[in-house]
């Protein structure tokens, strides 16, 4: 029988999994974290279709030895250092029931071209859940959502986490995770809560998403199809207000 107290030190391995430490880098990979993000830009481009379900087998295809090790790095972070208080759910393979979403298109303001959303992934129960929402959406409102991100491998995630840590969030560990989970605490890459990011067709997806008729419409309505918001303002978990981010619970 497992006592008390083993079976605290048990759920402390499976909660910290991957408890290393705060990050540190030398000059040298702070260039190559550079030279990383950009080859991610580039592997988004050639290879859309997939991206959001890289492996880390498919990693010495786009990035050099350098630039994966210091992508080890980043994954070796214990976010709880630097104020996540959310579970862990552990790093899962792509699950098999997956379903691709393309073809997803918006336009903003007056702008004259269409843009793409990349291929998107989610469990096929999901992506239903999603349509029928859409569905009813259309007929009360006249408007749909759009998913702009679904299902995310752990490796995909890490390089998520890496640009937005370059690009956006000033290189400061602790601004990017309120914003982006690290592999393994991500609702995206937990297949039994899927969470969809979902943006309406004018290409409103972030801060600006509550304020549309389509968010308003998703408070009311948006249990009925099983999905719960994840991230209100001021919550628990230290991730950042995220109005456009719902899991579905079934
Ligand atoms: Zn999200």
């Amino acid at each position: 029988m497992v006592s008390a107290v083993e079976r605290l030190v048990l759920s402390d391995v499976e909660v910290y999994p991957s408890a290393m430490a705060r990050l540190r880098l030398t000059q040298k990979e702070k260039q190559i974290l550079n030279e990383t993000v950009e080859r991610y830009h580039r592997a988004r481009d050639r290879h859309g279709d997939r991206i959001v379900l890289l492996r880390d087998a498919d990693l010495p295809r786009l990035f050099t030895v350098h630039q994966r090790e210091v992508l080890k790095k980043f994954a070796s972070i214990d976010p709880r250092e630097y104020g996540f208080r959310g579970p862990y759910y552990g790093l899962h393979e792509p699950p098999r029931n997956l379903v691709a979403i393309r073809g997803q298109r918006y336009r903003r303001g007056k702008e004259r071209e269409e843009k793409k959303v990349i291929t998107q992934y989610a469990p096929r129960h999901v992506a239903d859940a999603w349509r029928e929402l859409n569905g009813r959406m259309k007929e009360e409102i006249g408007k749909e959502l759009l998913v702009v991100s679904g299902y995310r491998s752990p490796t995909y995630q890490l390089l998520v986490f890496v640009n937005s840590y370059v690009r956006n969030n000033g290189c400061s560990i602790a601004r990017t995770a309120r914003y982006v989970t690290l592999p393994g605490y991500s609702e995206h890459g937990n297949p039994a809560r899927q969470a969809l990011d979902f943006g309406t067709k004018r290409g409103t997806y972030n801060g600006h998403f509550s304020r549309t008729q389509e968010y308003r419409w998703l408070v009311r309505n948006a249990k009925q199809f099983g999905f719960m918001f994840s991230y209100p303002r001021n919550n628990k978990v230290g991730v950042a207000y995220e109005p456009w981010h719902w899991r579905y619970c079934g």
